[in-house]
């Protein structure tokens, strides 16, 4: 993509790469903060800024971002995006049979908005979806108990479905699954009421608490989950941290070994009450591992390979899941995210 955008647009596309290339969030949030501040201003407003040169006067508006906007408006192509398709352009493409099976793939059934602990608005998270060729995404926002990621209360979330519902009215024939994604409680029980739970499409249960405990408990803990008729995919089931992981205000989390569990059993309940097993694509996860990522394929699993993207240009991430699903064996007819819409919903359903 190399012709101009309008600056608004520029501004999210330089977004989309640094996050791609997985540059710091700061650095892309500098790039998004200035799109809304040009979506706010107004085309005259812009105009005006531009010629009285105080653009960089407001808030939100720096040097870098400044001057991709000047160059946006003038209907070129700014440097700082122009360097950037270079670079993402000579990145190392991916190998044939994982292309081939990436191909395969119609959405994604693990992303997160700005409602909770994403970075961009829900139709942000769309449109990004449908410029690489989608046809649908879940919105798998987090559930209340988890507070630090702004989980979504049972009002939050029926006030979702509304926003969703309008969307998908506009965006059609693409489509937002409504979702969420459903912290397994230490007793196994979900962390959001039975009645909403079915009336969403996509269910992604995963455990965020008490990673540490022992095998016993955990295995106890997923069977129930995985059990449960609401749970559509297990989520990242091992839990671990490959790398620290910014976590905003300069915080870093970690890393941390997988969890303890009877992998075995789990992936037989897997099979038994129709759970698909996540193959999550986010670098600081590629969960699960490849030693039980085979496990599940010789068990009889579904999979989703998910991006569990927290911003648009993680959207993009699937790649990873889909070298190690290769790798693996994972047979293409068994990720049920290559299945069209119909197909999908009706899987969910039963
Ligand atoms: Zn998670
Ligand atoms: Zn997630």
């Amino acid at each position: 993509m190399s012709d101009p955008l309008p600056p608004a647009a520029a501004l999210r596309r330089i977004a989309f790469l640094l996050e791609r290339a997985r540059e710091p969030t700061h650095r892309v949030a500098a790039f998004r903060t200035a799109a809304a501040v040009v979506d706010a201003l107004g085309p005259e407003e812009l105009d005006r800024r531009i010629r009285t040169r105080t653009l960089t006067d407001l808030r939100g508006i720096g040097p870098k971002t400044g001057a991709a906007i000047v160059q946006a408006h003038a209907g070129e192509v700014p440097d700082y995006l122009a360097r950037l398709e270079e670079a993402a352009g000579s990145l190392v493409p991916l190998a044939d049979d994982v292309a081939a099976f990436c191909s395969h793939l119609r959405g994604d059934l693990h992303v997160h908005s700005d409602w909770s602990d994403g970075g961009s608005p829900i139709r942000e998270m769309a449109e990004a979806a449908i410029g690489l060729g989608h046809d649908y995404v879940a919105l798998t926002d987090h559930s209340p108990r988890l507070t630090v990621a702004n989980g979504l209360s049972a009002a939050r979330l029926e006030r979702q479905l509304d926003v969703v519902a309008e969307l998908n009215e506009e965006l059609a024939p693409f489509r937002i699954l409504t979702g969420i994604e459903c912290d397994i409680d230490t007793d196994g029980s979900l962390d959001q009421t039975d009645e909403l739970l079915g009336r969403l499409d996509v269910v992604v249960a995963s455990v965020h608490s008490d990673l540490r405990a022992e095998s016993a408990a955990m295995t106890g803990r997923m069977l129930a989950a995985v059990a449960n008729p609401h749970t559509d995919v297990l989520g990242h089931c091992t839990g671990r941290l490959l790398v620290p992981r910014e976590q905003g205000e300069g915080r870093r989390q970690r890393p941390r070994p997988e969890s303890t569990f009877d992998a075995e059993a789990v992936f037989s309940a897997c099979v038994e009450h129709g759970t698909a097993v996540e193959i999550n694509c986010r670098p600081e996860r590629l969960d699960p591992p490849l030693r039980l990522l085979s496990l599940a394929v010789d068990a009889g699993c579904e999979f989703a390979v998910d991006t569990d993207a927290h911003a648009p240009g993680q959207l993009d991430w699937q790649g990873n899941g889909c070298e190690r699903a290769v790798e693996c064996g994972v047979p293409v007819e068994r990720v049920v995210n290559s299945w069209t819409a119909g197909e999908l919903l009706e899987w969910t359903a039963g």
